[in-house]
C-alpha cells in the first residue's frame, strides 16, 4: 500500500499540482508531501487513475454522478446546445428555451405547490440565493426584523460565505468568520451524541432544540430553518424515526419558512425524487445541485413555493443573480439527465431493487470487530468505526477513518472518511453485482484497518 508511482506522467502532474494548484478542502501540507492521486477517466461506476488502477467510485464523484460516468447522451446534449446558443444570460427580462423547459421539468417533479426555480451555478449559490430571498420575502411582507436563520451544527450547506455560515462546520466557521443572524441547533446524530438516550428519545430531544431556539430568538425574529433531510457531508446522518415528525409539528406551530437542502438527497438518492418526499415534509424552498446534472456540468438552484413567489412578484425588483444563472448548456444537460432518470426508471429501480439490496449487504458489515453501527437510506450509507462496540467509544487520535480510506483507495474502492465514519453514496445506476463488489472490498479494507490499528498482522 505504498504511494509508489510507476507512470512518469503521474509525477509530472503531481509536480504541476505542487507548483500551481490550490486544491479545495485539502490539507495543503500533506498534499505537498504526497501529491494528489490523478484521476483521468471514468466509465459506469468506475474511475481510473494515472497508475492504471480501476477504482469503484462509492461516492459518485462527490455525491453527484447519479446516472454514472460515460453517458454519451449528456455529451451530445451539451454539444448541441453549445452550437446553437452556448451562452445567453437570463437577466433584465430575457430568457432562452433550455432554462424555461428545465424550470418546467423540475416543477413537474417537485412537491405540489412548488412551481418556480431560481437557477445558480452550484449548491452553495443556491443557499446564498435562499438567504437573500428569505430576508427579502419577510421584508416585503412588512417584517424586516424576521431575518434570523436557524441551521444545525455539523450541517453542510456549501462553502461560500452564506453556505459556510448556514452550515455548522466549526472548521469552516473558524476560517473567515460568519454572516450575522445565523444560529445553529444540535444535530440528530444519535450514534455520536445520543448518550444514554434511546434513538427515539434522542430524536425528540434534538427536534425540540428547534422549538427552544425559536422561542429563545423570538418567533418575530426567525425567518427560516434550513436542514438536509439526511446530513451528507456531516457523515450520512440518518435521523432517528421520531425526528422529522416532531420537526414537522414544530414548524406547523410557528410562522417561519422551512428550507430543505436537497443538494444530496434530491433527484433520487433516497429512492424518491426528493428527500422531503421520503420523509413526507412540506418545504417552502428546496436547494438543488449535484444530481441535477449528474455532475457533468455545474448547476444548482432553488425551488420555491407558490405563496413565496406571490410575495416576490408583488415586491418587484429582486436584486440578485449570477452570470451563469440558468446557463443554457447546463440546462440542456440537466434536461437530458432528468430524461434519463425518468425514462430508464432509475429511481424506481433504486427504490424497489438496488437500494434494499445495498442496505441489506452493508448491514452485514455490522458484525465486524471495528464496526459500531451501519446505517443508511436509499443509495446512502455510513459505517461507524469504533474501539468498543458496546460503549461506542472511538479510537482516540488514531485517524482510523483516514487509515481505512487509504486501504480502500489502494484496493480499488472509494469510500470517504468523515472523522471515523466511513460513508458511501454510489451512482444510482450501480448494479447488484457491483454492490457485491463494493461490500466485499469494504470488508477487506475493514480487515486491513483492524490489523493496522489493533496491531495484529
Ligand atoms: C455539496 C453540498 C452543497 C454545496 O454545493 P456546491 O455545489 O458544492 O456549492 C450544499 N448543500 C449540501 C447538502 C451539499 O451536499
Amino acid at each position: 500500500m505504498s504511494n509508489h508511482v510507476s507512470n512518469p506522467k503521474t509525477l509530472e502532474w503531481q509536480a504541476l499540482s505542487n507548483a500551481h494548484h490550490l486544491a479545495p478542502f485539502s490539507d495543503y501540507k500533506q498534499l505537498k508531501e504526497k501529491g494528489p492521486r490523478i484521476i483521468e477517466k471514468a466509465e459506469g461506476v468506475y474511475v481510473w487513475d494515472t497508475e492504471g488502477n480501476k477504482i469503484l467510485d462509492g461516492m459518485a464523484g462527490l455525491w453527484c454522478v447519479a446516472v454514472g460516468y460515460g453517458r454519451d447522451e449528456l455529451v451530445q446534449a451539451a454539444a448541441k446546445q453549445m452550437k446553437e446558443l452556448p451562452f445567453y444570460n437570463t437577466f433584465f427580462m430575457t430568457a432562452h428555451p433550455p432554462v424555461l423547459e428545465l424550470a418546467k421539468a423540475i416543477a413537474d417533479l417537485a412537491p405540489e405547490g412548488m412551481n418556480h426555480v431560481f437557477f445558480t451555478g452550484s449548491g452553495s449559490e443556491g443557499n446564498d440565493t435562499m438567504l437573500r430571498m428569505v430576508r427579502h420575502y419577510w421584508a416585503s411582507k412588512g417584517q424586516p426584523q424576521k431575518k434570523v436563520i436557524i441551521g444545525r451544527i455539523n450541517g453542510y450547506h456549501g462553502s461560500t460565505m452564506a453556505g459556510a455560515s448556514l452550515g455548522g462546520m466549526q472548521g469552516m466557521h473558524d476560517q473567515g468568520g460568519l454572516i450575522p443572524d445565523i444560529v445553529h441547533i444540535p444535530q440528530p446524530y444519535w450514534f455520536g451524541e445520543g448518550g444514554d438516550m434511546s434513538p427515539d428519545e434522542f430524536g425528540i430531544w434534538a427536534a425540540d432544540q428547534l422549538e427552544q431556539k425559536i422561542l429563545e430568538v423570538g418567533v418575530d425574529k426567525v425567518a427560516a430553518f434550513i436542514a438536509e433531510p439526511i446530513q451528507g457531508a456531516g457523515g450520512v446522518i440518518v435521523p432517528p424515526e421520531t425526528y422529522w415528525p416532531r420537526i414537522k409539528e414544530i414548524l406547523a406551530k410557528y410562522d417561519i419558512l422551512f428550507v430543505a437542502d436537497e443538494v444530496i438527497c434530491g433527484f433520487g438518492r433516497t429512492g424518491e425524487w426528493f428527500g422531503t418526499d421520503f420523509y413526507g415534509l412540506k418545504p417552502d424552498m428546496m436547494t438543488i445541485a449535484k444530481g441535477l446534472t449528474s455532475g457533468y456540468i455545474p448547476m444548482g438552484g432553488l425551488i420555491v413555493r407558490d405563496e413565496v413567489v406571490a410575495v416576490l412578484n408583488e415586491a418587484g425588483d429582486f436584486n440578485h443573480g449570477f452570470t451563469y444563472s440558468g446557463h443554457p448548456v447546463a440546462a440542456a444537460v440537466a434536461l437530458e439527465n432528468l430524461r434519463i432518470l425518468r425514462e430508464e426508471e432509475i429511481i424506481d429501480r433504486v427504490r424497489a431493487e438496488t437500494s434494499p439490496y445495498l442496505q441489506q449487504r452493508l448491514r452485514e458489515l455490522a458484525d465486524h470487530p471495528l464496526v459500531g453501527e451501519v446505517r443508511g437510506v436509499g443509495m446512502l450509507g455510513a459505517i461507524e468505526l469504533v474501539q468498543n462496540k458496546e460503549t461506542r467509544a472511538r479510537f482516540e487520535g488514531k485517524g482510523v477513518g483516514m487509515i481505512c480510506r487509504g486501504h480502500c483507495f489502494n484496493n480499488g474502492l472509494i469510500m470517504r472518511a468523515v472523522g471515523d465514519t466511513m460513508i458511501i453514496s454510489p451512482p444510482l445506476v450501480i448494479s447488484k453485482a457491483e454492490i457485491d463488489e463494493l461490500v466485499d472490498k469494504a470488508r477487506k479494507c475493514l480487515d486491513l484497518t483492524a490489523a493496522e490499528v489493533l496491531g495484529k498482522a
